[in-house]
């Protein structure tokens, strides 16, 4: 659900203020009529999205609309709250880390909103955050991150990084891996800094090289490929709840084959109909995936617990619980 159009950042990288202008937000009891409406038609899943979540309803001074007889203020945390009461799992995209996220923290808690946030931080030198003028680039943002996995513990935090930044120093690059290794995210996507036509950044002095782009990023994939995995591991043995996407046949394993996940320890688990999956803490296509064995009774859409029996770098692979 898009709750806001335009942006008014000037990240020195982008070029969507220029061609969609300032932000602009919707009106919250429209948004919430739309939810309600998707959810009655048998949406499971609300995904908000718009360039800069937290910033909305500034442009509208948070101008409370009327919805089911009570003022809700076209705010993030009103929002939410509205929208999680209606039901479906509410996963918030695009958040930016500013002091009133602090709020949102607590309807986690509640089970109002999904314990997922999607933080762009893009880098965590100060000096490159600077350079790519980044907002709510502040320095405590560890200090909030801890602070919010005290509420929520099962949190879990997305991210993307930009490597290879004009102007990023090895020292830089050094200070994204330490703080990587400190906020523990759960997922994380990197790209290589490529210059957008018309972007501010083009002309800032000293590009980083090409090969050396490449090498930080596979630095920064492996580092967060083995967080990930990590903290996957530690779901095997836990029961966790699955939003079922898919329910498929798997074929039997060919003569000699590796059964991998699915090498259970019943003969009778080898083949059968399996289902697809995601967790509260995957987001559909950028994150990973909840693999299920002897699924057959299950159809997509349906929100059944899990107990997770193995995991790799992205995904988990358990049965029904
Ligand atoms: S990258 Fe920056 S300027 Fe571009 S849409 Fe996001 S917050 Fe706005």
């Amino acid at each position: 659900m898009k709750i806001s159009e335009g942006c008014n950042h000037r990240c020195s990288f982008c070029i969507i203020p220029s061609i969609r202008g300032d932000l602009v937000s919707r009106r919250p009891d429209a948004i919430l009529r739309e939810a309600e409406k998707l959810i009655e038609a048998g949406t499971k899943e609300l995904l908000v999205i718009s360039q800069d979540t937290s910033a909305y309803g500034v442009d509208i001074r948070h101008q409370p609309r009327m919805w089911k007889g009570e003022e809700v203020r076209a705010h993030m945390t009103d929002l939410s709250r509205e929208l999680g009461k209606l039901g479906a799992w509410v996963r918030l995209h695009y958040v930016y880390p500013y002091p009133h996220v602090d709020q949102v923290i607590p309807l986690m808690a509640e089970g109002l909103v999904l314990p997922y946030l999607d933080i762009p931080f893009q880098h965590a030198s100060p000096k490159v955050l600077r350079s790519m003028k980044r907002p709510a680039n502040e320095a405590k943002v560890l200090e909030r991150l801890r602070s919010w996995r005290l509420i929520v513990p099962d949190m879990a935090v997305r991210s993307s990084f930009v490597v290879g930044f004009p102007g990023e120093t090895e020292e830089d690059f050094q200070y994204l891996l330490t703080w990587l290794e400190e906020a523990q995210l759960d997922r994380v996507g990197a790209f290589k800094f490529e210059p957008v036509s018309g972007a501010a950044a083009n002309t800032l002095p000293d590009p980083v090289p090409e090969e050396v782009k490449q090498e930080r990023y596979d630095r920064v994939m492996e580092i967060s490929a083995r967080i990930s995995a990590e903290k996957l591991a530690a779901k095997v043995g836990k029961t966790i709840e699955v939003l079922i996407d898919r329910v498929d046949e798997v074929p039997p394993p060919e003569e000699g084959a590796d059964r991998g996940h699915f090498d259970a320890p019943h003969p009778q688990h080898h083949h059968g109909i399996g289902a697809t999956g995601r967790s509260k803490a995957d987001a559909p296509e950028i994150d990973g995936e909840v693999h299920l064995r002897d699924a057959g009774h299950l159809s997509p859409g349906d929100i059944v617990s899990v107990k997770v029996e193995d995991s790799d770098e992205h995904d988990l692979f358990g049965v029904p619980a």
